[in-house]
């Protein structure tokens, strides 16, 4: 295929063609891509602002992230963070390095992915920046979001004997992503075996395209649910409780028998020879929210039809348990997970 060498486009072109993709569907964009900043009208009293980066061979590996993808992951990580906060993203800024390997046909797949990110979570890209890298492309995403003081929350709010609760299922996305690394590498070896994906799809699509949960915070302004803490799961289970007892100042118990995780994360972990569990507990990339509720709101919750499966509760007492299936506890302050789980 012809591709277009970037230099003939130069960043005036890029920024252009971004411009052209992309227009405002919020009230509150007054002004997005064009200006200097970009105007968003804020009624409510609280701006919600997080920022995310991706680094090509850090985040993301390209011989196998297709780049409209990539596009779409890179708004969703950014959005995921705003959700977690009970919150809706209403903008997103997207910032792009690129090295000189890129094309201009490039670029436009990876505007489809941001496109359709956009139009699925109804946000709009209002800014960015475009410069050249020395090494690979480089993404940062800044989503913004608004939301009234009452209904925001955070990390440090969790109450003893609060319900914990995760929506969907866990370590996906990290199977996934072992997947993709084994199929390279086969690959590598030998070129003529075309990579085999299709028995993993669901994990393999978790890595590559996944889903902010916004559905889960619609569910709970229908329901007029609010938790008292919650996270999104980007680092792995384990590391976002101990960010939530920490913030809140409580302990907690997480039963092994509880934890959702779907037969394809098991069988595929097998295949590595792998514990299934580690994957749930320490997988990153979910995206998934993690919360707690008060039990009598739980009680109302547990009668709704929604993927939130309850894994445990705080305690007021400060020690992090994990209670496996045979009954043993293991505090994870003082030893990690995987030591101890056969
Ligand atoms: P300045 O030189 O004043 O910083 P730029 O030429 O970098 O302005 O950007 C011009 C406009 O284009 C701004 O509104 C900016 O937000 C937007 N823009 C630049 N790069 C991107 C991008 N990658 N995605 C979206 N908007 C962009
Ligand atoms: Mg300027």
């Amino acid at each position: 295929m012809n591709t277009t060498d970037l230099n003939k486009i130069g960043e005036f072109g890029i920024v252009d063609f971004i411009n052209s993709k992309f227009k405002n569907t919020r009230s509150s964009s007054i002004v997005g891509i064009g200006d200097d900043a970009a105007i968003i009208n804020s009624n409510k009293e609280n701006l919600i602002i997080s920022s995310d980066m991706l680094i090509e061979g850090v985040h993301f590996d390209l011989s196998y992230t297709p780049l409209k993808h990539l596009g779409y992951k890179s708004v969703v990580v950014n959005l995921s963070d705003i959700y977690a906060m009970n919150s809706y993203p209403t903008q997103i800024l997207l910032n792009i390095a690129l090295s000189s390997k890129f094309s201009m046909e490039a670029i436009e797949e990876f505007y489809d992915g941001v496109k359709y990110a956009c139009d699925d979570y109804k946000i709009d890209l209002v800014g960015g920046d475009t410069t050249s890298s020395s090494s690979g492309l480089i993404i940062s995403g800044t989503a913004l979001g608004y939301n009234s003081k009452d209904n925001i929350v955070t990390r440090d709010n969790a109450k003893p004997d609060d319900i914990i609760c995760v929506s969907g299922d866990l370590g996906r996305a990290y199977v996934g992503l072992l997947v993709l690394q084994r199929e390279k590498e086969n690959f590598i070896k030998n070129p003529k075996i075309q990579p085999s994906l299709d028995n993993y799809k669901k994990l393999v699509e978790k890595q590559l395209k996944p889903n902010a949960r916004k559905d889960i915070i619609d569910f709970f302004y229908k329901n007029n649910i609010k938790p008292n803490s919650m996270i999104d799961i980007s680092d792995g289970l384990s590391s976002e409780l101990i960010h939530l007892s920490k913030s809140s100042g409580l302990g907690f118990k997480i039963y092994e028998e509880k934890l959702p995780m779907s037969l394809d994360v098991i069988s595929t972990m097998n295949e590595f020879n792998l514990k299934p569990i580690s994957a749930v507990l320490d997988g990153g990339e979910e995206y998934e929210l993690l919360f707690s509720i008060p039990i009598k709101i739980f009680e109302k919750l547990n009668s709704l039809d929604i993927d939130i499966t309850p894994i445990g509760h705080f305690t007021k007492q400060k020690k992090n348990l994990f209670i496996l299936k045979n009954n043993q506890e293991i505090d994870i302050k003082s030893q990690g997970w995987n030591h101890f789980i056969q």
